[in-house]
C-alpha cells in the first residue's frame, strides 16, 4: 500500500497498547480516588483560545500549532493542550455557579507540530486534572501528590519532583528587569532563538535546551529571590506540605514551563533516565478572568501518556483465556457454549482457526490461552465439553449443566 500514516501520528497496538491502557486507568483510578470528575472537550478549539491562553509569543502558539480554516474561513487548531479547553468549558457552562470549587480532569489525543523523536510526537495523549477556586497551596501539595502517587502506581523509578514559584505578576515585572539586565550581559553566548526571546519573553530563556544557553543563564538572578510577601509565603508552605507528605522534591529555580498562564507554583516530574518532563504543571490564578470568567485561582497538570509508557517494561497479556475449539459441524452448540462461559464470566476466546486438534492447540498455546475448551461432536451429543487445562496437561469432560452450576476449574 502506499498510504502511510502522516509523520508524528502513531499506530498504537499490541503491547504498547496494553501499556496505554495501563498508564490511563491507573491515572483514572487515582483520579477517582481524589475525587476529580471526568469531562470530556473537544479537540477542536477556535486558535484564538491559544493564542491567548497559551501565550501569543509561546513556542507551542508560534511554530506547533495545526490552525486551519473550516468552509466558513474561521481559524481552527487542533488542540495542543488541555487547559485552554477546560477553562473555556469552565467559563462558558458557569460551572462555577455549581460549587464553591471544581476539580476536573481529562484524558484524550494532543496535537503539536514538533519534530518526531523518542517521545515526541504530532499526535500523543494527555491526562491532565484541574483544580479551580482554590487559592492555598494545600491544594497544589495534594495536586502533586497526585502526580507522585501516579508514578509510584505504576512503579516508575527514578523520577524527581522539580518544583518553582514564577510569582504574581508584580514579581515577575520586577524579575524581569533584573532578568534582562543579566541576560544583555550574556547575549553573545545565546542561541539566536533566545535573542528573539529576550525581547518578546525574556522567562522563555531560561527554558532553552541548547547547551550554550543553560551554561550562559547558569548565573542569572533566582525568580525566588524576587518574590513578594505573600508569594514567598504561599511557596514555602507548599514545601512545608511536601515534606510532611513525604514527598522528595528539588528546588529548580530555572523552571518556568513553556506556557505563558502559569503563576506561583510550577512543577515537572522528570524522569533522569530519559531526560525528559514526564507531568507537568503549575498554578494559573489569572488564566479564568482573562478569558473572560470571574476571578478564580487555578491550577493543574498534564501527563504524557507515551512518555510514561516508555518507562513501563513489556508485559505478557496474563488473563485466564478459554479457547472454545469447534470440531465439525457443532457450532449451533459450541457458540452456546462460549456464551455459557462468557455469562459466567469468563474471558472466551472462539476459535476461528480451522485445522485438526494439533493445529488448534499450537495455536491456542502461541495466544497463551489457560483452557482449551473441545466441543466435538461426541461431546455435543451427550451435552458435554472437553475441558484441558494447557498448563498441567489435564483433561476432563464435564456436563454444561455442571457448567451452569459454576463447577469450573
Ligand atoms: P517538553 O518540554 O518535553 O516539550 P512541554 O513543556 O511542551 O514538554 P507540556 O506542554 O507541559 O510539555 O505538556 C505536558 C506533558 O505532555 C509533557 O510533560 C510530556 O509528557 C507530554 N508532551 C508534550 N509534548 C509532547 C509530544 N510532542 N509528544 C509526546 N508527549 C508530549
Ligand atoms: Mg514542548
Amino acid at each position: 500500500m502506499d498510504i502511510q500514516s502522516v509523520r508524528g501520528f502513531h499506530d498504537i497496538f499490541g503491547k504498547e497498547a496494553r501499556k496505554f491502557r495501563k498508564v490511563t486507568q491507573t491515572a483514572r483510578n487515582l483520579l477517582e480516588r481524589y475525587n476529580f470528575e471526568e469531562i470530556i472537550l473537544p479537540v477542536v478549539e477556535f486558535a484564538q483560545l491559544f493564542q491567548r491562553s497559551v501565550g501569543e509569543t509561546t513556542d507551542i502558539v508560534q511554530k506547533e500549532m495545526f490552525v486551519f480554516e473550516d468552509k466558513k474561513g474561521r481559524k481552527l487548531a487542533l488542540r495542543p493542550e488541555g487547559t485552554a479547553s477546560a477553562v473555556r468549558a469552565f467559563i462558558q457552562n458557569k460551572l462555577y455557579a455549581l460549587r464553591p470549587y471544581t476539580k476536573l480532569f481529562y484524558e484524550g489525543p494532543m496535537f503539536r507540530y514538533e519534530r518526531p523523536q523518542a517521545g515526541r510526537y504530532r499526535q500523543f495523549h494527555q491526562i491532565g486534572a484541574e483544580v479551580f477556586g482554590v487559592a492555598e497551596p494545600h491544594a497544589d501539595a495534594e495536586l502533586i501528590k497526585l502526580v507522585y502517587d501516579i508514578l509510584s502506581e505504576l512503579g516508575i523509578k527514578g523520577v524527581v519532583v522539580e518544583i518553582n514559584s514564577l510569582g504574581c505578576k508584580e514579581d515577575r515585572k520586577r524579575y524581569r528587569e533584573a532578568l534582562l539586565s543579566y541576560l544583555g550581559g550574556v547575549r553573545g553566548e545565546l542561541c539566536p532563538d533566545c535573542v528573539s526571546r529576550m525581547e518578546r519573553n525574556p522567562l522563555r530563556v531560561l527554558d532553552c535546551k541548547v547547551e550554550a544557553c543553560k551554561s550562559a543563564t547558569a548565573r542569572a538572578p533566582k525568580i525566588t529571590d524576587f518574590l513578594c510577601e505573600e508569594c514567598r509565603e504561599h511557596y514555602e508552605k507548599l514545601k512545608e506540605y511536601l515534606k510532611a507528605l513525604g514527598i522528595p522534591f528539588r528546588e529548580n529555580p530555572h523552571l518556568v514551563r513553556g506556557l505563558d498562564y502559569y503563576t506561583r507554583t510550577v512543577f515537572e516530574a522528570v524522569s533522569d533516565e530519559l531526560g525528559l518532563t514526564l507531568i507537568a504543571g503549575g498554578r494559573y490564578d489569572y488564566l479564568v478572568e482573562e478569558l473572560g470568567g470571574p476571578p478564580t485561582p487555578a491550577l493543574g497538570f498534564a501527563l504524557g501518556v507515551e512518555r510514561l509508557m516508555l518507562l513501563l517494561p513489556d508485559e505478557e497479556q496474563k488473563r485466564d483465556v478459554y479457547f472454545v475449539i469447534p470440531f465439525g459441524d457443532v457450532h449451533a452448540y459450541a457458540l452456546k457454549v462460549a456464551d455459557l462461559l462468557r455469562r459466567l464470566g469468563k474471558t472466551v476466546e472462539y476459535s476461528y482457526r480451522k485445522g485438526g486438534l494439533k493445529k488448534q492447540l499450537e495455536f491456542a498455546n502461541k495466544l497463551g490461552v489457560r483452557y482449551a475448551v473441545i466441543v466435538g461432536e461426541d461431546e455435543m451429543r451427550n451435552g458435554e465439553v472437553t475441558i484441558k487445562d494447557m498448563k498441567t496437561g489435564e483433561q476432563r469432560r464435564v456436563k454444561l449443566s455442571e457448567l451452569e452450576e459454576g463447577k469450573l476449574g
